[in-house]
């Protein structure tokens, strides 16, 4: 495989290029010839242009291409406005076709269908590029309806964009097909001597609070942990709703979790409700972290897996890489991420509005992140040095030990935090002397259990207990309040031992000597069992001051009622074991 790299300035140097390749096919053997044309100008007329001398020059060669934020060359950001590639194939089993189709959320699956269609027709297809118009579309089907290609194919590409981040125009186009704002274009490559390896870098890192998708409809993302999403932006990072918010949120985007990929996701705008637009899909439930670019994750993926691509012994690197990237790193910096893949071989490609690659066979749409693509025909060179990217460097600047320290703060606070939320919690249900669930927490359990049964149909029993210390003035007035406590504490304690293992029971104190448990799948009977537990195993327990003491108890099944009702038969039960002369259970239906 050879390649040409085509800066376009003017027709001039543009057809002396033509030409050079021309005399380099005839002089070797050339077969299947591609060009790749990407276009950070937007003017139709210039695209087209380009492409009638390449019908007109090399009539017999494919091309394809598509509009973009910039450009890749030589492994380092492009300041030609529209740059080619020309991929010369030097062996004949290699094969290319071009599909380029009309791509809506409405025909996806279709394309999708298409596309198997041509693979299945074309034994030979290894490798799927592509190139896709995807602005305020959901690819949630497409990548559901892709994942069922045949699973050998490996699959990569990038959506086409615009320089101005905030314009949606877009266009991709290939050869004898026109040009299509909403369109996708499958290059289809394979062939027995060809070969091809991709992976991706994201670099970015999470931090470690996570917050669940509460609700979220394909890529509205309206909110996180029961709160409208923009929420998280303005209390963890004081992000507002202004114009800013998207080259602010830009260095903290979302890590969604995806089975153990985590794929970052962009927010691009806020609405009025306080919603976000994402850069692509988000799914109800799934976990997000905000995550920050980390110069030195980015620069141990470079390595790790820049060196996989060396030993692949590629002859031609094409890069997908995420516009949101260069924003980060800035035009300056953006260059050290892929410059030293272009030692290994020509590196060339487009900054994108979202990244594609199939891993495992799962077709998985990104944001933010650097998709590579190493191929080659034939073995991998034996000779010649490798590049060796342990040496890899990036060029941090003092950015950097800022953001690292903010994020050590952040990671801090919110671990401290997060640590205060939960004992506040639990201090908000549990009631202080006894550590059982205070009145307020044990009454919205047995209403919430109610609820259950009413709105969700299920058909577990009941059962309330109601107990209350008997003559529990007289230990005041004897002993002292102190002692009574003690007394209270004493009976928690019990309750505890007597039910320890048992499932769907929960403690909570009533009030002053008064406690309640429910008991969420027990029916009357195993709950009088239990009471006269309880009941037996307080009155043996004998106090030092106070001696022994005896309780009073009441028992009732739910039935279909209301939670006072309930509290009703159960109070008058307790009420009946106390007229019948106090320490005994009485079940009332
Ligand atoms: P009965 O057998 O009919 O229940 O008689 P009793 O004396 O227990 O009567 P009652 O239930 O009406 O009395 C409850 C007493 O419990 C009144 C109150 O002073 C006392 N009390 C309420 N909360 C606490 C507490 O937190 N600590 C202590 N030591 N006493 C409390
Ligand atoms: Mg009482
Ligand atoms: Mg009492």
């Amino acid at each position: 495989m050879k390649q040409f790299q085509i800066l376009y300035k003017d027709d001039k140097g543009f057809l002396e290029k033509l030409k050079e390749i021309k005399e380099w096919r005839t002089s070797h053997s050339g077969y299947a010839t591609i060009f790749r044309i990407y276009s950070e100008d937007m003017e139709l007329e210039h695209i087209r242009h380009i492409c009638d001398c390449l019908d007109n020059e090399m009539p017999d060669a494919l091309y394809l291409g598509c509009t973009s934020n910039a450009n890749i060359m030589d492994g380092a950001l492009s300041d030609t406005k529209i740059i080619l590639t020309c991929t010369i194939f030097e062996y004949e089993t290699t094969q290319a076709k071009i599909l380029q189709l009309p791509f809506t959320e409405e025909n996806a699956a279709k394309d999708v269908a298409a596309l198997k269609k041509h693979c299945d027709a074309n034994p030979w297809v290894q490798a799927v590029e592509m190139h896709a118009t995807i602005m305020d579309m959901s690819m949630m089907e497409f990548c559901n309806e892709m994942s069922g290609l045949r699973e050998d194919i490996q699959v990569f590409g990038g959506g086409a964009f615009n320089p101005d981040m905030d314009d949606e125009r877009a266009l991709v186009f290939s050869k004898g097909n026109g040009f299509l704002e909403h369109g996708i274009i499958f290059l289809l490559l394979g062939g027995n001597d060809f070969h091809t390896y991709s992976t991706f870098i994201s670099g970015w890192k999470p931090l470690k609070r996570k917050f669940r998708v509460t609700k979220a409809d394909r890529e509205i993302l309206y909110e996180l942990d029961g709160k409208p999403a923009l929420d998280v932006y303005r209390r963890f990072l004081n992000i507002n709703k202004n114009e800013r918010f998207f080259s602010n949120t830009l260095e903290f985007p979302l890590f969604l979790e995806h089975g153990d990929i985590d794929i970052l996701r962009c927010p691009l705008a806020v609405n009025d409700d306080d919603s976000l637009v994402m850069s692509s899909d988000m799914q109800e439930d799934a976990m997000v972290r905000l995550a920050y670019g980390d110069p030195e994750t980015i620069l141990a993926s470079i390595r790790e897996d820049g060196q996989k691509i060396a030993d692949f012994g590629p002859e031609v690197i094409q890069t997908f890489s995420c516009a949101a990237r260069k924003a980060f790193w800035g035009d300056e910096h953006i260059s050290d991420e892929t410059i030293l893949f272009n030692s290994v071989a020509p590196t060339t490609g487009f900054y994108t509005h979202g990244e594609f690659i199939r891993i495992k066979g799962d077709m998985l749409n990104f944001n933010v992140t650097l998709v590579l693509v190493a191929m080659r025909e034939g073995e991998p060179p034996k000779t010649g040095e490798k590049v060796n990217f342990a040496k890899a460097q990036i060029d941090t600047d003092e950015k950097i030990p800022i953001i690292r320290r903010f994020v050590s703060f952040i990671e801090a606070s919110t671990a401290e935090l997060e640590e205060m939320n939960q004992k506040l919690a639990l201090n908000s249900i549990t009631d202080g002397l006894t550590r059982l669930y205070n009145r307020a927490e044990i009454e919205r359990r047995i209403r919430s259990a109610l609820d259950k049964r009413t709105y969700q149909g299920a058909r577990n029993n009941i059962s309330l207990i109601m107990l209350d210390i008997d003559n529990f003035k007289k230990v005041n007035d004897i002993y002292g309040h102190q002692e009574g406590d003690c007394v209270i504490q004493a009976l928690s304690d019990v309750l505890r031992k007597t039910t320890t293992g048992l499932d769907c029971c929960y403690l909570g104190r009533w009030g002053g000597e008064e406690f309640m448990i429910l008991l969420s799948d027990s029916n009357a009977d195993d709950a009088v069992t239990l009471a006269e537990k309880i009941r037996m195993a307080f009155a043996s327990v004998s106090y030092e001051t106070a001696g022994c003491q005896t309780v009073s108890i009441g028992v009732t099944q739910a039935k279909d009622e209301t939670a006072d009702a309930l509290y009703n038969r159960v109070d008058k039960a307790l009420y009946m074991a106390k007229a019948g002369g106090k320490n005994q259970v009485v079940r009332l239906d």
